[in-house]
């Protein structure tokens, strides 16, 4: 039986990806040694890494102003990197969810932290908005998306300061304007490659500028200058990120990405939405295109672990919510076929007509 992958991530990743990673895997760009077997900085693997840093760069419009780096530690690991570099005195943060509020966690280590909305007290099922951002913080903190809420920000906010986000769950799926940001930074291992590997796009005049020493691994300008090359960099996911990229180019780029995602999104809401079974957990307006989150309906509640197994027999894989929401969530990033959501559908209408 077809099998359809709706993980929240590590996640769905193209068939392209796989294939072609997994013949690297064997024989690495005509060289007779696997992918994982060469050295870093041999003219096969320094190659992979520039295209890959050129491809970001293209399919995000990336201002000359900025550069692409890749590195280890995951999103976590940019809690504490951002404000390392990037927080002079004071920086501002909006409370979206539970990797906004490590992310803020993080960044009280280095400074003052102004939270200038939350929406935990409704369990982050929505987006604020109508708050003030100080204009004397070194910058404004954002999650694009969050992929346990269900949430998504659909209009970026207009400050007087610079924007960080963290783009993990929705980075390549919709155009981005990254002359806002003084940083961007994407775990892999929801819309791009396996886990091990961390975009990051900085402007390079925001750095250097923090006033505190920065030990050498944690500067984004150490990894700038080496072109993502002062040590040993994730090479399997960089390779496999690499085939990403060029699937998404060859498939339209991110504007294509875009349509495609939107028009997933709304088939599934769509069916949240009639079916008298279950209801969405997220406020309409700020509901997110990667991941889907819905609940069975109070009089129903009772029969959603009779749900879960009659969806895992028609094939549905990860669509567990999380435990801090309850019910279910579809993850549909860029790599899930218009199919496997209209499956879903499927499964939702059987069980309510069982
Ligand atoms: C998954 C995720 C993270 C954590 O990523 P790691 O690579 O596991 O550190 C952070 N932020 C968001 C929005 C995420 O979706």
């Amino acid at each position: 039986m077809k099998k359809h992958n709706f993980y929240a991530g590590p996640s769905i990743l193209s068939q392209y990806t796989i294939k072609n990673t997994a013949d690297a895997i064997l024989d690495f760009a005509g060289t007779g040694l696997s992918l994982m077997e060469v050295s870093h900085r041999g003219k096969e693997f320094v190659a992979v890494c520039d295209e890959a840093r050129n491809l970001v760069k293209e399919l995000l419009d990336v201002p000359a102003t900025h550069d692409v780096i890749f590195l280890g530690g995951g999103a976590s690991m940019q809690f504490c990197m951002i404000p390392y570099n990037l927080l002079k005195k004071k920086a501002s943060y909006l409370d979206t969810g539970t990797w906004a509020s490590k992310a803020i966690k993080e960044a009280k280590f280095f400074g003052e932290v102004e939270v200038v909305a939350s929406s935990k007290e409704k369990n982050y099922t929505f987006i604020p908005k109508n708050y003030t951002v100080s204009g004397d913080s070194d910058y404004f903190h954002i999650t694009t998306n969050n992929t346990i809420y269900g949430t998504q920000i659909h209009r970026i906010p207009q400050v007087d300061v610079p924007l960080v986000a963290d783009m993990s769950s929705d980075i390549f799926s919709r155009p981005v304007d990254v002359s806002k940001y003084d940083a961007i930074y994407a775990g892999a291992q929801k819309n791009l490659a396996p886990s091990g590997v961390t975009i990051v796009i900085v402007r390079k005049d925001a750095l250097n500028k923090a006033g505190r020493p920065i030990p050498t691994m944690l500067n984004y300008m150490t990894h700038v200058e080496k072109e993502s090359m002062f040590n040993t960099p994730p090479v399997v996911p960089i390779f496999a990120a690499l085939q990403t990229l060029k699937w998404y180019k060859d498939n339209g780029g991110i504007a294509a990405m875009q349509k495609k995602n939107e028009e997933k999104a709304a088939v599934l809401y769509d069916e949240i939405d009639r079916n008298r079974l279950f209801k969405g957990t997220a406020e309409p307006e700020d509901r997110s295109l990667m991941n889907v989150c819905f609940v069975m309906n109070d009089e129903y509640k009772e029969l959603e672990p009779e749900f879960a197994t009659f969806a895992a027999a028609a094939g549905m894989i990860g669509i567990k919510g999380h435990r801090s929401v309850g019910g279910f969530r579809a993850s549909i990033y860029n790599a899930m076929p218009l199919d496997s959501v209209k499956a879903l559908v499927q499964a939702m209408q059987d069980f309510e007509n069982v």
